[in-house]
């Protein structure tokens, strides 16, 4: 066969082949092989010849699913002001993605009026991972923990969210100290005007806001409140049941987000909750070097972490790919429909002893664990940490790994 006949022969350029696919928006959860052809999801069947691929990575035993979409991260490295909580803190999108089996990334507000399209210049446009945004209603966004309702700006938010709709899904208000709404009612007049929703880190529990006014009262249907498993959430009463206006809230449309953290998860209110069937909406890191490096460590960890503590497989897949794109309104993203961009994820489920650790000393052990083993975004292999595919070595050229004609192999000359 000629290379072109070849070529031609080969339909696809990707196929994970034997892996069991569970995609939450199109119901499915079996085996099946995913083909992947010009960054799209060229076809999913039940037996896809390799001879079609011009790559075939063998997936069994593992679980293929959509890119897995983390709704809050903090990657604004670049804010280039000395002290700034978000450029201190922050993280190049790449660097922790894929190796967590992340394609999308939501940075949760790093960013605000003032400073976003720095953020879009230095870091969105500049990651291969997709990053978009939700912009802080406060002027430069997470640059410390005091915010000054000065600086809030509903009206440029919303220019800059017009503007840039291709990567602004939503409005953040974050750390906010005062005693009032302020933050809260500035990030929903934003939200309203401008379409999308809002996420809440309310920050200071104070008593002259309690958090069950802001899920039941304040936020409409769609908006976010994220850290939900923080030590100051009322989770469950004296006799252990979960609070009712929890489920409540959730009847009204108001969305819980995980948000993990360096110290926005605590074991005493996440262990009840899934135990009880509060599932989160989304599962998501808040990824920044405060909690990469503590108990949260990654994607990967903390939807081991939801599993690990009975929430179902399914469930944990749904919430880190189908939901939270719903959650964005981008239902482009979180699912393998043909046609779909091909970003791509094969998980593994150890079954063992594994402990989880929260911020405050806590430990919880439980019987699995998940790793990343394949990633892929836009229909190319970005992580593959089982080195699947490839050639044996000894099957390739003596000289094989360098360019040709532009390096030469100089042998030392002989004694
Ligand atoms: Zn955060």
């Amino acid at each position: 066969m000629t290379l072109a006949a070849l070529a031609a022969a080969q339909d696809y350029d990707v196929l994970l082949k034997g892996g069991r696919v569970i995609d939450a928006k199109n119901g499915r959860d079996q085996q099946m092989d995913v083909a992947v052809r010009g960054g799209v999801i060229a076809a999913v069947e039940r037996d896809i010849d390799p001879a079609r691929a011009r790559e075939t990575l063998r997936v069994d035993g593992l679980i293929v699913t959509p890119g897995l979409i983390d709704l809050h991260v903090h990657v604004f490295h670049t804010t280039g002001i000395p002290g700034a909580w978000a450029g201190d803190s922050s993280v190049q999108p790449d660097a922790f993605s894929y190796r967590s089996g992340v394609t999308t990334m939501v940075d949760a507000g790093s960013s605000g009026w003032r400073n976003f399209e720095i953020f879009r210049q230095t870091v969105i446009d500049r990651a291969t991972t997709r990053v978009l945004a939700l912009i802080n209603i406060a002027g430069f966004g997470m640059i410390t923990d005091i915010t000054e309702q000065a600086d809030f700006n509903s009206a440029a938010v919303v220019k800059l969210a017009r503007k840039h709709k291709d990567v602004v899904v939503g409005i953040k208000s974050a750390h906010y100290q005062l005693p009032d709404w302020k933050s809260v009612d500035a990030a929903i007049a934003a939200g309203k005007e401008a379409s999308i929703p809002i996420m809440v880190d309310f920050g200071y529990f104070l008593p002259e806001r309690p958090y069950w006014q802001l899920v039941t009262e304040r936020l409409r249907p769609g908006d976010i409140s994220t850290h939900m498993f923080r030590g100051s959430v009322p989770w469950v009463d004296a006799s252990g049941k979960l609070y009712p206006y929890l489920a409540e809230a959730r009847k009204r449309g108001v969305l819980f987000d995980v948000g993990h953290g360096g110290g926005s998860f605590v074991m005493r209110n996440a262990v009840p909750a899934i135990a009880q069937g509060f599932y989160p909406d989304t599962i998501s890191t808040d990824l920044h070097t405060g909690s990469m490096n503590a108990g949260m460590q990654d994607m990967i960890t903390t939807m081991s972490k939801c599993l690990a503590m009975g929430m179902p497989l399914k469930e944990v897949i749904r919430a880190s790919t189908w939901r939270p794109a719903q959650v964005i309104h981008r239902e482009e993203l979180g699912h393998l429909t043909v046609g779909a961009v091909a970003d791509i994820a094969a998980l593994r489920v150890h079954d063992g002893d594994f402990n989880y650790a929260d911020a405050f000393g806590a430990r919880f052990t439980g019987k699995q664990r998940m790793t990343a083993e394949i990633t892929v975004r836009a229909g190319r292999v970005v992580w593959n940490a089982n080195s699947r595919g490839g050639q044996d070595w000894r099957k390739l050229s003596p000289t094989y790994g360098i360019r040709p004609g532009i390096d030469h192999i100089v042998p030392p000359p002989a004694k």
